[in-house]
């Protein structure tokens, strides 16, 4: 049951003939007067080391600080990748590691606001058809809690109690659908920057969220690789998808 990590060495690694990597997607944003910046981050590096202890044989990379959150710009601190940044910066981990032969990944989404991840993994899959990289949301929760509501504050209650002000944590309801973060951005729809039942988070509640994810997304990965690998046995082989570059027009 290997877990290598950045503490080990690069033959530790060789060696190891480990072919699966995990690489958390953190965020550094506002979440509300209530949980620190690295929310995001810290909630989704300690799912990604629970996962990858239960999984095992993989190479559990450091979590990506930075993502997307342009819709929480408004905030001081908030600090976002443009979405090709983050296109761009998931395709280049991804292509290091499958130089040297680790062809399995399993992204692990800690904010949001990343489903614009979602095509940069469609095409790594379609381009590199021995290569296979799944994506896992942790993040599930009711929808009314958009931002450092309930569900997240009891996650980090859980995790480590002493990153919440809890004299802060009050609800936060705004009067519009989630769509209008990609209109007008978090600050003209929430004046403290959360979104949600902050006030009701606890511990137990945290605790119960954070292990249910952990188990959901290592059966999601034992099972999605597993029929991977059975539809690569009895399909046809998949050639690579690559868009090709329109034609010259002849010349008359
Ligand atoms: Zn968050």
């Amino acid at each position: 049951m290997t877990v290598i990590t950045v503490y080990n060495t690069s033959e530790e690694l060789e060696r190891s003939k480990v072919d699966t990597a995990i690489l958390p997607i953190g965020a550094v944003e506002q979440h509300g007067p209530h949980l620190p910046l690295g929310t995001d981050w810290i909630v989704v590096g300690e799912i990604a080391r629970r996962v990858a202890e239960k999984l095992g044989n993989c190479y559990l990379l450091p979590a990506i600080p930075y993502s997307n959150s342009q819709e929480h710009l408004g905030f001081c601190g908030t600090v976002s990748l443009r979405p090709s940044t983050l296109a761009q910066t998931v395709k280049d981990i991804v292509l290091s590691l499958y130089l040297h032969g680790i062809k399995k990944i399993v992204i692990i989404q800690g904010h949001g606001g990343n489903w614009i991840v979602k095509p940069t993994i469609r095409e790594l899959n379609l381009e590199y058809p021995d290569l296979k990289v799944i994506h896992s949301w942790p993040m599930g929760g009711r929808a009314v809690e958009v931002h450092a509501g309930d569900s997240e504050t009891s996650r980090v209650l859980y995790l480590n109690e002493n990153l919440v002000r809890r004299d802060k944590a009050f609800d936060n309801m705004p009067n519009v659908t989630q769509e209008y973060i990609d209109y007008v951005g978090m600050r003209p729809l929430t004046k403290h920057g959360h979104w949600g039942r902050a006030g009701q988070a606890s511990k137990e509640k945290g605790e119960k969220l954070v292990k249910e994810s952990v188990d959901k997304i290592v059966s999601y990965v034992k099972e999605t690789f597993a029929r991977l690998e059975e539809l690569e046995r009895t399909l046809p082989k998949r050639r690579s998808v690559i868009p090709k570059p329109p034609e010259e027009p002849h010349k008359s």
